[in-house]
């Protein structure tokens, strides 16, 4: 077995920066409540080792107990949240990743210049929530065939922003099938660097070797939207939650295999099946 790691794997910047400040904080303060509002990441490793270091992971103010903080975490909140943390002097630091910040700036603009804002994303996702919560009202679309010219009745311009880790050609998709319905769209394509570096080298790349893994849970949205990209070749590809379901997976001994990963899944899942497929393979040979 050949095997070639992504130059993309484990944690995003935004990720990276986001459990940096998380991690420092709960080491330098013991004894201090920190509250995140949602999951960091969508990755169950990662929330269970900071819940063991003392995060209480919550999913409404009123679960705050105690004169702690809450710490924002790289996906956002609605600017209400805020509001809400200000109105019941509640400490807070806002950890929102700045391409993020970027797609809440956008979306606000686009209001203000007489746009509609719609959000090309999943709904119910806490980044897409966010971007949401920056303006009054919104529309939230996540797939070309939920564009029906009901929804825009009364709604002659719109202004388009992406979930910042959206497949790049189905955002174009959703923005080609609001065209059609004759709205005047003003288009921000504002998925981010490091998403866009994962995507294109999964689309460049997974098609040249025999079987590709892509290392992530399967609640992360990144991880799935690099799946279906993989997917899209013609060799197999395997989605690896759990690093000892690798010893099940039918990879022939002589296969080339690329390994990728989401922006949430921590090195040292991939390191755990990079050690599995090495040492299967040895045991192979003898
Ligand atoms: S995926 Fe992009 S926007 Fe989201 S946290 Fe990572 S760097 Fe920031």
């Amino acid at each position: 077995m050949h095997i070639t790691l992504s130059e993309n794997l484990s944690y995003c910047v935004g990720v990276k920066r986001t459990l940096k400040l998380v991690n420092e904080l709960l080491e330098k303060n013991p004894d201090h409540s920190y509250y995140m509002l949602g999951e960091i990441v969508h990755n169950e490793y990662v929330i269970n080792e900071l819940k063991s270091k003392g995060l209480h992971i919550i999913r409404n103010l009123d679960d705050i107990t105690d004169h702690g903080t809450v710490i924002i975490q790289s996906h956002g909140v609605p600017l209400k949240v805020l509001e809400e943390l200000k109105q019941k002097n509640i400490n807070y630091i806002d950890a929102t990743c700045p391409m993020v910040r970027v797609i809440h700036h956008k979306i606000k603009k686009l209001e203000d210049q007489g746009f509609f804002p719609v959000i090309i994303g999943k709904k119910g996702h806490d980044e897409v929530r966010g971007i949401a919560g920056q303006v009054k009202r919104s529309l939230i679309i996540g797939h070309p065939e939920e564009v029906k010219p009901d929804l825009f009745c009364g709604i002659q311009k719109a202004g388009v922003v992406v979930q910042s880790t959206y497949i790049r050609t189905e955002a174009h998709a959703i923005v080609d099938e609001l065209k059609s319905l004759g709205l005047e769209i003003k288009f921000k394509d504002t998925i981010c660097q490091p998403t866009t570096q994962r995507q294109d080298e999964m689309k460049n790349l997974a098609g040249n070797f025999d079987c590709t893994l892509i290392i992530g849970s399967k609640t992360s949205a990144n991880t799935n939207h690099l799946y279906r990209l993989a997917s899209q070749t013609e060799t197999c590809v395997y989605l690896v939650d759990e690093p000892e379901s690798v010893k099940d997976l039918p990879i022939p001994k002589d296969s080339t295999v690329f390994i990728s990963s989401g922006a949430s899944t921590p090195m040292y899942l991939i390191e755990r099946v990079i050690s599995i497929l090495t040492q299967e393979q040895i045991n192979n040979k003898r």
